[in-house]
């Protein structure tokens, strides 16, 4: 049976900083940068990184043969340069794997990074709702706040299916933690 919420899997991860949270209660917050979550929080990142870590793969491997057959050959220079370009590619992925993309809805609000930019956090009290349409083969997937601001997180989701899950999980999120003293009705909207 549906219960109210859904119950997703213990993070085990901040998505914000990545910090672990292993061992942590099921409610509470990241010890290292505070970011809020409880046994409703639920967190998307883009599927295709793996694709990504796969390619960097294959560049490592080959950056770590060409370094191999270097040394072998008595080259040291041509051995070190495809060392620190190994070494230099191994870290930005870990610098690009900490800092993936995602979207997380929990008592905090929604957490939104589409790219390697800053994390945006949108309040309870600021969001209205997720408008999710489609158009020809491409989906759109924005989450509106009461001022007027869209914020655009199809990036981050894989599917009609997740679009459509934000959507209620965002609905049902703004019965939950939003202020009681929230405007509702006249006023505010706009249009
Ligand atoms: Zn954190």
């Amino acid at each position: 049976m549906q219960t109210d919420g859904y119950a997703s899997p213990p993070l085990d991860s901040c998505p914000v900083c990545n910090y672990s949270l292993r061992g942590l209660p099921a409610r509470h917050r990241c010890p290292e940068c505070g970011f809020e979550y409880d046994e409703h929080t639920r967190v998307w990142r883009p599927r295709n990184y793996w694709k990504f870590a796969g390619f960097t793969f294959v560049c490592c491997a080959m950056g770590f043969l060409q370094a191999w057959d270097a040394f072998s050959d008595g080259n040291r220079t041509k051995g070190l340069i495809c060392a620190s370009i190994l070494a230099a590619v191994i870290a930005m992925t870990i610098y690009a794997y900490r800092r993936r993309p995602f979207l997380a809805v929990g008592p905090g609000g929604v957490f939104v990074k589409t790219g390697f930019s800053v994390v945006d956090h949108l309040r309870w009290e600021t969001i209205l709702d997720v408008s999710v349409h489609k158009g020809g083969e491409r989906r759109f997937t924005f989450i509106r706040t009461v001022d007027g601001r869209k914020t655009e997180v199809g990036a981050v989701l894989r599917d009609m299916a997740e679009a459509y899950e934000l959507r209620e999980l965002v609905a049902a999120g703004l019965k939950r933690y939003a202020a009681p003293e929230r405007e509702t009705g006249a006023g505010g909207r706009g249009g």
